[in-house]
């Protein structure tokens, strides 16, 4: 029999090829040298003033619009997408977060929904990290409920005319391009807006106690006129967002399990040199159940990630279950976090460790790419056939 590994105490890694861990390697080794030694420092200061450099790099790894192919895209599997979002999110939610808004809500809209000419325009510089994309649905007013969205284009002549506010919008303040969705006479449709148009602003949102080291801004659309080829041809409705999401919060199920695993380590690391009681905590039965059941739900994580990661590949892969991994993983770190809190006692809430960093970025992630409440609601529908959302 192989020896019990414990960073791998159900053996994981033999499902993964030759490639899933080269691309694994070298993430991590990114996120090791670039973001690790510094986030603690971003966090506290509320800002990432690196984040154009940093995009870069991660175009130059292939982190961005990873699992899409042609114009400049690396065509990752989905598990290798999924890897790289466990590292990313190892490190910090805030870093998974640019390149999930990158790569799986702006770059996959264009390329899902947009024209050729829209593909060729944006995606090898986007892909590249030299234009960073932001995806505006929420609205003030209008979170889980996009259809209801206030924010509206109407036609002047050939030009499209679009108005209105959106919020919360990841990488907002420093996006080259917006895709942006908005009502229409045809319903709702998509619109790729670059930031520079006249009547377009992007204040960023401040006060955040939660993902910190990541830019979070209002979109606000005065009149903004763009021409007819503006808009997403190949989707019209709430399915052009809603398939999106989908592709984003895939990558969340993998990211969540990155952050617990940070702070599973964090705590392991702890229990086995904290000593109290004149011997270490790790030594207490009761600090071991801790970690046991830590270790039994991140791996369980990583597996149930694993498993829809093979269904994407495989083209078998539904939005029911992308909620049901969204809504266990995205669970499970957060209790995975703050259980490694309690661990390390006082030394927990410090930023000189990274489980409090990761566990406020967690609330977050539990409420982005649909809330706990809406990914049961969906497979509340899905397993009764009754709709329960309104
Ligand atoms: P609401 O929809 O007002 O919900 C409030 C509470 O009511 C929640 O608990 C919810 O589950 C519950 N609730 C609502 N309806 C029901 C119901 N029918 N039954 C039971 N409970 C219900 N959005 C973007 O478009 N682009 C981004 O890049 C982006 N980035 C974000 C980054 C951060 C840091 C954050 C915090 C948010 C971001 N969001 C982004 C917005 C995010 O997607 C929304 O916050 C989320 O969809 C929830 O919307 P809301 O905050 O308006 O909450």
């Amino acid at each position: 029999l192989p020896p019990f590994d414990p960073a791998d105490p159900l053996g994981i890694d033999d499902l993964l090829e030759p490639e899933d861990l080269a691309v694994r390697d070298t993430v991590r080794a990114w996120a090791a040298d670039r973001v690790l030694p510094h986030v603690a420092q971003w966090y506290e200061r509320g800002e990432l003033p690196v984040i154009r450099e940093l995009a870069r790099e991660l175009g130059r790894i292939g982190a961005l619009g990873m699992s899409l192919s042609g114009y400049g895209c690396a065509g990752a599997s989905a598990v290798q997408y999924g890897l790289a979002c466990l590292e990313l999110e190892a490190a910090d939610s805030g870093i998974r977060s640019l390149v999930s808004v990158q790569g799986s809500l702006a770059m996959y809209a264009i390329h899902r929904f947009g024209s050729e000419e829209q593909k060729r325009e944006w995606l090898p510089r986007m892909a590249a990290g030299e234009v960073i994309g932001c995806f505006g649905l929420t609205e003030p007013d209008h979170g889980s409920d996009p259809a209801s969205m206030r924010t509206h284009a109407k036609r002047d002549g050939s030009d499209w005319v679009l108005s209105g506010r959106k919020m919360w919008i990841t990488n907002g303040s420093v996006a080259g391009v917006a895709v942006v969705w908005a009502q229409t006479d045809e319903g709702i449709r998509g619109f790729v807006v670059p930031t520079a148009s006249s009547g377009f602003s992007a204040p960023e949102i401040k006060h955040k106690w939660s993902l910190r080291a990541s830019v979070t801004s209002e979109l606000v659309l005065d009149e903004v006129r763009l021409p007819a080829d503006a808009v997403l041809p190949e989707v019209t409705g709430l399915r052009g967002p809603l398939g999106c999401l989908t592709h984003a919060r895939y990558g969340i199920v993998w990211g969540a399990m990155g952050a617990a695993r940070s702070c599973f380590e964090a705590a392991v690391e702890y229990a086995t040199s904290r000593e109290q009681f004149g011997r270490p905590i790790g030594g207490f039965q009761l600090t071991q159940a801790k970690l046991a059941d830590m270790a039994v739900e991140l791996h369980k994580g990583i597996l149930l990630a694993h498993h829809l990661g093979r269904r994407m590949d495989a083209g078998r892969l539904r939005p029911e279950q992308v909620s049901f991994g969204k809504l266990n993983n995205v669970r499970e770190a957060i209790d995975i976090c703050r259980t490694a809190r309690t661990i390390l006692g006082a030394n927990g809430i410090s930023l000189e460790y990274p489980v409090m960093r990761h566990a406020t970025n967690l609330e977050s992630v539990l409420t982005y790419e649909g809330t706990v409440e809406m990914h049961q609601l969906v497979l509340g529908k899905a397993l009764t056939g009754i709709d329960a959302f309104r």
